[in-house]
């Protein structure tokens, strides 16, 4: 049996008919930029994340931006984030002319370590920015209590966690802003690019849907130097269609997760911790192992398809060399990118496609132990 690490197309398939009909609908309204599509997607999203506000931009990587701007992140600032996350956190920091100051995530949950924060913390440190990673929500309450006590703005980046609780809330207006995806593959994602920023501070709405229009509210009136990033109203009504399956979506990767979790104890490999306050929704199945190219040849060859997310952490990529950070400077980071393999997973995969992983999983296990 086949099983592909993702296959978008299947999502289109079971929307077919609405989708169909959602992107015929912006063709023929004649509207082909804001309106009604993009503000109903708004509120819907805001609505859902339990955020006031939400404000469609042109993709996560712009949330970021928008937000670090919106939030006065300049040259000569810091701005905390973890040394495991994807690239685009560290890309966002660069954008607005601040320094992306690296800490180590908890080897446990992979996400930013709150104990590890506060040392790293400095007069021009302006923001902490933890990253949702594989859809694990990051510890936020102590990360909250940190902004407090030092005056520091909060801001996530969930572009991969639509869904996910933390303490019971829907992620998406803990912190003062929270930076969305929706790249296809994101739990939530549109059929091209797309992003958005909730959050429940009004001022700071305001201020990104300016920067994300020329820095303009009032038409040929430009405030400041803005960008151009709008949410399409073509991706917006997409979004609107898949949001309403995005809970059964995030159920369905849910049970996928825990048969996996239940039937590859003991088969040698570091499966996913899930702390008591976390509700995930499994953008990603991450396990971990020493000998991870011989687990996803073994995976190959019995047609499963893995992916390594991230193999190489930021601050060993050529973009960040002007960090001047050596291999051996954020050892738990680098271990995690030597270790990790990300499981198949996703809404449209079938039961019998996760006792295929499961078995070959644990072919593999027998033929070590051998
Ligand atoms: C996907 C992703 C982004 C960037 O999103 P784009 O829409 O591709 O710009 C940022 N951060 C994380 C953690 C992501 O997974």
């Amino acid at each position: 049996m086949k099983v592909p690490n993702l296959e978008l197309k299947l999502a289109y398939d079971e929307l077919r008919e609405e989708l169909n009909e959602a992107v015929l609908r912006v063709c023929a309204s004649g509207w082909y930029i804001g309106g009604e599509e993009v503000a109903a997607f708004e509120r819907d999203f805001a609505s859902y994340c339990e955020a006031d506000h939400c404000v469609g931009v042109a993709n996560g990587l712009d949330a970021l931006h928008v937000a670090l701007q919106a939030m006065d992140v300049g040259p000569g600032d810091e701005v905390i984030v973890s040394s495991n996350s994807y690239i685009a956190t560290l890309l966002a920091v660069s954008r607005v002319g601040a320094s992306p100051i690296l800490v180590e995530p908890d080897p446990a949950t992979h996400n930013l370590d709150p104990a590890r924060v506060e040392a790293a913390i400095t007069p021009r440190t302006k923001v902490l920015l933890p990253t949702h990673l594989y859809g694990q929500p990051a510890d936020l309450d102590p990360l909250l209590s940190l902004a407090r006590k030092h005056g520091l703005r909060l801001l996530e980046d969930a572009a991969q966690a639509h869904g996910a609780r933390y303490r019971g809330q829907r992620i998406g207006s803990h912190g003062d802003a929270v930076a969305w995806s929706f790249y296809p593959s994101k739990n939530l994602g549109a059929m091209g690019d797309a992003g958005a920023v909730t959050t429940n501070n009004p001022e700071l709405a305001e201020r990104i849907r300016v920067i994300g229009n020329y820095g303009s509210a009032v038409r040929y009136v430009n405030r400041e130097k803005g960008v151009n990033s709008r949410l399409d109203p073509v991706q917006a009504a997409v979004l609107a269609v898949k949001l309403r399956y995005l809970d059964e979506w995030n159920a369905r990767r849910q049970s996928i997760s825990l048969a996996y979790s239940s039937r590859m104890q003991g088969l040698g490999l570091e499966l996913p911790f899930v702390p008591d306050w976390a509700s995930p929704v499994w953008h990603l199945y991450v396990v971990q192992t020493g000998r991870r190219s011989s687990l996803q040849d073994h995976l190959h060859a019995h047609g499963i398809g893995t992916q390594i997310h991230y193999p190489i952490p930021p601050h060993l990529q050529e973009a960040y060399r002007d960090l001047n950070l050596r291999p051996g400077s954020f050892p738990i980071a680098e271990r995690l990118a030597g270790t990790v393999l990300s499981l198949p997973i996703g809404p449209q995969m079938t039961a019998a496609q996760a006792d295929a992983v499961v078995e070959a999983v644990a072919s593999w296990a027998r033929a070590n132990a051998a």
